[in-house]
């Protein structure tokens, strides 16, 4: 009786982040009794619109828990992404905002698999009710998440390879997902390093007599290793939007701006806005792999900037030599999009890390008080439920008054 008052009590503390109204519990509860999950844990961030919690499995598998805040303040400004799609014509409600948060949490679980199908690294969806989604955690064995791109620890020597690869992944976002990010930034895109799998140990290796002509592994080469490669990660699909939304171009200029300024700040030599733009929306490449095309059109950048000469391959209709793509880029964007910087505007951004320090990432910073009732003192002690208000204490005691 009293392990269920306490329950009930961290769960009336959660509830003042309110994110965790009664129903969402029950959400969570409901969860938990049909094995889906085995207890949630503290929040690995908390936003404007949603929060997001760590979870594990009965079988101990790590878990992320999106769960959508419900009120209705927060939702009035997503008007503009679903206005003009085909999908939200029904069943949007502007009066109800548990119906709006769960028409929001059902489009990101959607185009996450949309993602999924194309091949595009993301969480795993693996379900929605209302205004929880579970995805896959993207994180270490031990529960840890993995960092946004902003914040992670990444050698210069990588960075080109990252925005080919983030290119080439909004492209295919495009192509053959139908789909603009629409909330493209280094803020939404994790940098995960898939951990190496386990090696068999010397005793079980394998058997001396497969595949005779193997090329054995070579001994000396750990950082061209590709296992240990860290890749980018999308997330936070939610506002979405179709390929032919009538902002959909806006919005993609508006990512790849980000993404240009990003990695531009990083030293790379990027393609400039509107080429990138170019390559991402063009049917056609004329290069056997988007890949290949895109190392093309970047050695050509390198040639203009180079010589200045300016005489592209005709790809580039006007395009300029070094210096000017800058200011031919803010002409592009001015020209496109009057609107865009405003819309665009990510408050993320501007309030800055609000809450974060170091601490944002730290995933059992709290927890919310929802345990699977069968307690098991098997599970290693940093795996159980550290109370919310015991956290508390510790946490006002130290920063003083
Ligand atoms: P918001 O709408 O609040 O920006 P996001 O989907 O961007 O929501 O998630 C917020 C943060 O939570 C991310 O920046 C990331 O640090 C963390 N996060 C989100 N999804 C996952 C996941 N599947 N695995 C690990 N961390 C995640
Ligand atoms: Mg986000």
């Amino acid at each position: 009786p009293s392990a269920t008052a306490n329950m009930k009590d961290k769960a009336d503390r959660a509830t003042t982040e309110q994110v965790l109204d009664p129903r969402t519990r029950i959400i969570l509860l409901k969860m938990v009794g049909r094995g889906l999950l085995y207890e949630v844990n503290g929040c690995v961030s908390t936003g404007k619109e949603a929060n997001v919690y760590h979870a594990v499995t009965p079988e101990r598998k790590h878990l992320a828990l999106k769960i959508y805040k419900t009120s209705i303040l927060v939702f009035k400004d997503r008007d503009r992404y679903v206005s003009g799609e085909f999908r939200f014509r029904k069943g949007y409600s502007r009066h109800n905002p548990r119906k709006m948060v769960r028409v929001w949490a059902e489009k990101e679980m959607r185009n996450l698999k949309r993602l999924q199908t194309a091949g595009i690294l993301c969480p795993e969806p693996i379900e929605v009710r209302e205004n929880v989604l579970v995805m896959g955690f993207i994180g270490d064995s031990e529960g840890w998440a993995s960092p946004r791109l902003k914040d992670a620890d990444i050698p210069d020597s990588e960075f080109p390879r990252l925005y080919c690869e983030l290119l080439l992944t909004t492209r295919k976002l495009f192509h053959d997902c139908r789909l603009v990010h629409a909330d493209l930034s280094e803020y939404n895109i994790l940098y995960h390093i898939e951990p190496k799998q386990t090696p068999p140990s010397e005793s079980d290796a394998p058997p001396q007599n497969t595949e005779p002509n193997q090329t054995p592994s070579e001994p000396n080469t750990p950082a061209q290793d590709e296992s240990e490669q860290g890749h980018l990660y999308i997330i936070d699909v939610s506002q979405s939007v179709e390929h032919d939304h009538p902002h959909a171009f806006d919005f993609l200029r508006a990512d790849l701006r980000n993404v240009e300024d990003f990695f531009a700040r990083r030293g790379v030599r990027t393609l400039g806005l509107r080429r990138a733009f170019e390559f991402v929306t063009r049917e056609r490449l004329e290069s056997d792999t988007p890949a290949a095309a895109l190392e093309r059109w970047l050695a050509q950048a390198d040639d203009d900037d180079g010589e200045g000469d300016g005489e592209g391959e005709g790809e580039g209709e006007g395009e300029k030599a070094g210096g000017a793509a800058v200011d031919e880029d803010a002409v592009f964007m001015r020209s496109y999009i009057p609107r865009t910087l405003n819309e665009v505007f990510d408050p993320e951004r501007d309030v800055g890390v609000l809450s974060a320090g170091a601490g944002a990432q730290l995933i059992y910073k709290d927890t919310i008080g929802i345990v699977a009732p069968k307690a098991d003192d098997a599970r290693p002690a940093e795996r159980r439920v550290q109370f919310a208000d015991e956290k508390d204490e510790e946490e006002s005691g130290s920063e003083g008054s």
